[in-house]
């Protein structure tokens, strides 16, 4: 059964149609909706229909923590689903806007090697409805106070999750986040992070061809990515580059290749070069980050100093590159670093109580 905050209006038209109720309802509860208002504070909405409509899954997200990093103007927030799983979001002050950095599913199935996400596996995907309510609470949290003018302007999805592991959710919250009746966020505006599902870059080029696109590519061959990202092992970079450059030729809009450099793993100047002979002829732009330590991970993360001189390498062989600005260090801002040390508490306590509390 499909939730109140994942539908479209088209669906929602058949339903009321299928209830007796008359079509034009449709337009004033996708106007609630668009708000994550619940059907039970719906004010135009007769009680027949409100009622109906409760009985209807929601899909929304619900605030349990907020941490503000003291170094810059980034928030963490953590989410709780409906079935008490958690997920994280990252609100990062740009002077252009806020960019809000969701979650596409609990937890990750893709394994990648530095990455914390992916240590417990995935849990469950999140619905479009769940997505967008990232969104809307987000904005809630900071209606009030000097936070006011925290809208979301921009959103990421390089939370925690592959995207395009859950093809049909993601495609329906690019529709939500952008429609008229929904977010209006401009499709520009929006980033969709993949470790490189290549069938699935392919369909993104029809359903989502305004977006920018980013590959977690990380290294400059095969035998590297390998080492590091499982999926290397599905789709090689034989199939991910010429994946990268057709989304970027027919829909004309440069792919973001994203490169966490790893100490003594991707970062020598060889690997620089190697990179850059296999980027060119794509309309791209390598963002850089030193890898970000994860306790539970044995790689380590290069300085900024060295990370600007690969960036060098590559801007000498004709390869846009920089650096991206690292925020909210000091709140974990790395995937999934905060979610899992609440999952390991709450596991603790409820070992405490003697219960088996998954999440
Ligand atoms: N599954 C998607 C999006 C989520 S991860 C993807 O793989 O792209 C968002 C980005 O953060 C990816 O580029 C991922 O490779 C990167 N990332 C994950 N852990 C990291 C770490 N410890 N340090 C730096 N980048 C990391």
């Amino acid at each position: 059964m499909i939730e109140l905050l994942s539908i479209e209006k088209q669906e929602l038209e058949a339903l009321l149609s299928e209830w007796k109720e008359p079509r034009f309802r449709a337009a004033q509860i996708m106007d609630w909706l668009k708000k994550g208002v619940r059907p039970e504070q719906m004010g135009n909405i007769p009680k027949g229909l409100r009622e109906k409509l409760s009985a209807l899954p929601f899909g929304g997200v619900k605030l349990i923590e907020t941490l503000y990093s003291k170094k810059d103007d980034t928030a963490k927030m953590l989410y709780e689903l409906e079935d008490g799983n958690i997920v994280e979001c990252v609100l990062m002050r740009y002077s252009y806007g806020n960019t809000l950095c969701i979650s596409t599913q609990a937890g990750c199935r893709m394994g990648c090697a530095f990455c914390a996400s992916t240590l417990n596996g995935r849990v469950r995907d999140l619905t479009a409805g769940e997505m967008l309510s990232e969104v809307l609470e987000t904005e809630k949290n900071f209606e009030h106070g000097e936070d006011r003018k925290r809208t979301v302007t921009n959103i990421v999805m390089m939370g925690s999750g592959e995207p395009l592991d859950n093809y049909e959710n993601t495609v329906r919250f690019l529709r939500r986040a952008t429609a008229e009746d929904g977010l209006r966020i401009s499709p520009r505006n929006i980033s969709l992070s993949t470790c490189g599902i290549v069938p699935r870059i392919m369909s993104l080029i029809d359903d989502a061809p305004h977006i920018t696109l980013c590959i977690s590519l990380h290294a400059p061959n095969n035998e590297i990515r390998d080492r590091l990202m499982p999926i290397n092992s599905k789709w090689r970079m034989e199939e991910l580059l010429p994946a990268a450059k057709a989304y970027a030729d027919a829909t004309g809009r440069r792919v973001i290749f994203e490169y966490a450099l790893v100490d003594k793993v991707n970062s020598s100047e060889e690997c620089a070069k190697e990179l850059a002979s296999r980027l060119r002829g794509i309309n791209c732009h390598v963002n850089l980050i030193p890898l970000n330590s994860v306790k539970e991970r044995a790689l380590n993360g290069v300085s900024r100093e060295y990370a600007h001189s690969f960036e060098g390498y590559l801007n000498k062989r004709g390869i846009s590159a920089t650096v991206r600005r690292e925020l909210g260090t000091d709140i974990e801002g790395a995937c999934g670093q905060l979610r899992n040390r609440r999952i390991s508490e709450r596991n603790t306590n409820s070992q405490n109580k003697g219960n088996t509390e998954n999440c």
